[in-house]
């Protein structure tokens, strides 16, 4: 007999699922519109310069070794992460009021926020919009929160932000639910709040004495700029808000594998800050003890370099960039065609993903017919369309569609 008889078969995750149908297609027109990485104009994977540089800098450097890492990281980072999520001149730095600790990218950010919220503040109650990035809700409960609830987001009519929605469920949360935020760049929707609704958000989280927490997943790479994107979260920062920030450096500079993030703690009490970095010592300790150098390195040299850091923003102009262009097109090829619907919001959408209002069922026919791949919420990868492939996509979209 064996102990494992019980184990159930756990749910596919679908977007590891959908690139798999892509990768054992055969067409030659197959398209990959579903994973969340940036790609060339030639579908191709795309390592910075600015990384290269970097990375064989690194490697002729033979101060470096492969001794551990401390278990918060390496602290240069950490401090650059934060400077560019907050801004250089924050107050709060100078005040004291700020801690930072290197993560296993925004993910593992996201978790040693939970674990930290739920074991050591005690909290179990989250809030994330609906839709949001799969993770989270399973993110938050593998960390104990037993309160997993959902706040409106999406007006599928309007194909916009529904904020009376998402302010009334919002105002419904127990004192001290987690709110987790995009930062910018809403995974999956592509939307955004305005900075007056940024303001309405900020009032009832005060209001109701909720803790806001920012997942910060694409800053620079949704608007080409760092400064633009970190809007809210340095809003919410300016009022005063105790509060997190996860970051991640996976899309922004290219280093998906490297696992490299930043979880970021703005507290009203500066003397706080010793307690609360040991219990997060003893958190990512007993979880993986200490994290990866690689990627903490690359970003630390790119960030602390003023020449390499114009270098890096340049990368991210030519990311954006060419995403800016392919809705551009994408929206141009279906008004054209006549398209029944209305595509204005392909264009007004930021960041990597269009969350088109396609069905399950056409998103289906553009697999079964097309092998044009993408999630069953209609949500598309914009970087997944090239020059090379734009009007087949934008055809197929239209037969699936009309
Ligand atoms: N948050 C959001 C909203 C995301 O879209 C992603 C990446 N898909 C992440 C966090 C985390 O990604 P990573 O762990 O690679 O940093």
């Amino acid at each position: 007999s064996t102990r494992f008889a019980e184990v159930q078969m756990a749910p596919p995750i679908e977007v590891f699922a959908v690139s798999k149908a892509f990768t054992d297609s055969t067409h030659e027109k197959k398209v990959n519109l579903s994973v969340g990485a940036y790609r060339t104009d030639d579908s191709k994977p795309w390592v910075l310069p600015v990384v290269r540089k970097v990375e064989k800098m690194l490697a002729e450097d033979d101060s470096l070794n492969h001794e551990y890492f401390p278990i918060l990281g390496l602290e240069a980072f950490s401090t650059a992460a934060s400077k560019i999520l907050l801004g250089d001149s924050h107050p709060a730095f100078g005040e004291g009021r700020v801690t930072s600790v290197q993560t296993l990218s925004g993910t593992g950010g996201l978790r040693v926020a939970a674990d930290f919220l739920h074991g050591v503040l005690k909290y179990t109650s989250v809030y994330y919009s609906s839709p949001t990035w799969g993770n989270h809700r399973l993110i938050f409960q593998l960390a104990g929160f037993t309160n997993l609830c959902t706040y409106r987001y999406w007006d599928a009519e309007k194909r916009g932000l529904n904020i009376e929605g998402m302010l009334e469920d919002l105002s419904k949360a127990p004192e001290n639910s987690v709110v987790i935020l995009h930062a910018c760049a809403h995974n999956p929707t592509g939307v955004d709040p305005t900075q007056d609704q940024w303001k309405r958000i900020a009032d009832l989280i005060e209001s109701r004495k909720l803790f806001p927490l920012f997942d910060s997943a694409y800053q620079g790479f949704a608007s080409g700029d760092l400064d633009h994107d970190a809007w809210a979260v340095r809003y919410f920062a300016d009022r005063g808000f105790e509060m997190m920030g996860t970051q991640s450096f996976s899309k922004n500079f290219g280093l998906y594998n490297e696992r490299i993030g930043n979880l970021v703690l703005m507290l009203k009490d500066p003397s706080c800050i010793p307690a609360v970095r040991s219990q997060l010592t003893l958190l990512v300790r007993g979880c993986y003890s200490n994290p990866p150098c690689h990627g903490a390195r690359i970003v630390t040299k790119v960030l602390t370099d003023p020449a390499l850091f114009e270098e890096w923003k340049e990368c991210i102009r030519t990311m954006s960039g060419r995403i800016k262009e392919m809705r551009k097109g994408l929206r141009e090829r279906l008004e054209k065609l006549g398209t029944p619907g209305t595509w204005d919001h392909i264009t007004a959408q930021i960041g990597m993903f269009s969350f088109t209002g396609m069905t399950a069922a056409q998103a289906k026919h553009l697999a079964d017919k097309y092998h044009i791949f993408l999630l069953s919420s209609g949500r598309i990868n914009m970087c997944g369309i090239t020059t090379g492939n734009i009007d087949y996509v934008a055809e197929a979209i239209h037969d699936a569609v009309s």
